[in-house]
């Protein structure tokens, strides 16, 4: 055995969702956009194709940064840092704030990888339940020697709930540490129109420990692309900047990205595609007799009162439907199901009404 940390040897890996080889499946396990990107992408990585590929990209993204913050109405790009996916940004998080022996706080059940990256540190993590309709306990704001990091998505996933923004403030004024809000899914929770993409933006404007996570793989249909990006005060990005690969994004990945953020109206009609789906996986699920909790992501969880719930996922794989079965110990386990094209939403609900 060769003298691996004994933190990674102690360790189990991450098992992302299945991805099989394009085309077998109609894919609704992983949460990507059913939709292709707008086309502006397309254009701007057969143009960044033709570029000077022999030279290293841009270290900062700068395009990027400077379209993100026109999108998202920020005061500069030298709030955005870009990452490979955000889950790169996460990463950079966890090591540039968590130590070994030191302790991270999550939600549970929630994102899964919060807590492999803990383990990479060599850290601990402390998983706090949801309390009712999924919000959480006072408690979960708690401040404790050893914590340096707090993690919560918002949306959540797998439930798709969100935590009112008041509360995710009074967790971070009492904390001692960073609060990391993953926006993964925010671009689908904002009925009012003037809150579009906003999420907690306001409260890293005003607090230097609150920080937001984003991702293009979601509502801009860039899974394939792997783009992700924190919002920060300044001077947390810059000290971040000293953790990050020089190169941490290509440079199709830049162009791709830059053209994403400056295609708003064209993501404001895919969310209300896909919400409009959303609302009525809701209604049929109900009808069939399943507790869905309401969703403000691109998916849906839900449960039968009957159980059954791997062997529904089971029968619709058999039929090329992919779905998420999840299992949380102490917890319980349920479906999630990811926003497809209204065909393939239909495929999916006739092979679950024929399943219970
Ligand atoms: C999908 C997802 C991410 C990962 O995004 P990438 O940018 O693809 O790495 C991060 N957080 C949550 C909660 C997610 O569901």
């Amino acid at each position: 055995m060769l003298p691996y940390r004994p933190a990674l040897s102690r360790m189990l890996p991450y098992v992302p969702g299945e991805q099989p080889p394009p085309g077998k499946y109609i894919k609704l396990n992983t949460n990507e956009n059913p939709y292709p990107p707008p086309p502006a992408v397309v254009e701007a990585i057969q143009k960044a194709a033709t570029g000077p590929l022999n030279r290293y990209p841009d270290p900062m993204a700068t395009a990027f940064r400077r379209a993100a913050a026109d999108a998202l109405g920020l005061p500069g790009p030298e709030w955005v840092l870009a990452g490979n996916g955000s889950d790169e940004i996460l990463t950079m998080l966890v090591r540039g704030f968590v130590g070994e022996g030191q302790k991270l706080r999550l939600p549970y059940p929630s994102y899964i990888l919060y807590r492999t990256l803990a383990d990479i540190q060599g850290a601990t993590w402390q998983q706090t339940s949801f309390v009712d309709d999924w919000q959480l306990p006072a408690a979960f704001g708690q401040a404790d020697n050893d914590l340096r990091l707090v993690l919560i998505p918002n949306p959540n996933s797998p439930s798709g709930t969100l935590v009112d923004k008041d509360d995710l403030e009074s967790i971070a004024q009492g904390l001692p540490c960073p609060l990391i809000i993953d926006e993964a899914y925010v671009d689908f929770a904002s009925d009012d129109p003037a809150q579009f993409g906003k999420g907690c933006i306001e409260l890293v404007q005003k607090h230097e420990n609150v920080m937001i996570t984003r991702t293009l793989s979601k509502s801009y249909g860039l899974a394939g692309i792997r783009f992700g990006f924190l919002i920060a005060q300044p001077s947390v990005v810059a000290e971040l900047t000293k953790i990050k690969d020089s190169y941490n994004c290509d440079a199709l990945a830049i162009a791709a990205a830059t053209a994403a953020m400056s295609s708003q109206d064209w993501l404001r009609d895919v969310v209300t595609r896909m919400n409009q789906t959303r609302g009525r996986m809701h209604v049929e699920l109900a009808k069939m007799g399943f507790d869905v909790t309401p969703s403000h992501a691109n998916f849906v969880w839900c449960r039968h009162p009957d159980g059954g719930h791997q062997r529904i996922y089971e029968t619709l794989k058999k039929a090329q439907v992919l779905i998420r079965y999840m299992d949380f110990p102490d917890w319980g386990d349920g479906l999630r199901i990811s926003v497809g094209t209204d065909e393939q939403i239909d495929a999916c609900l006739a092979l679950i009404r024929r399943s219970i």
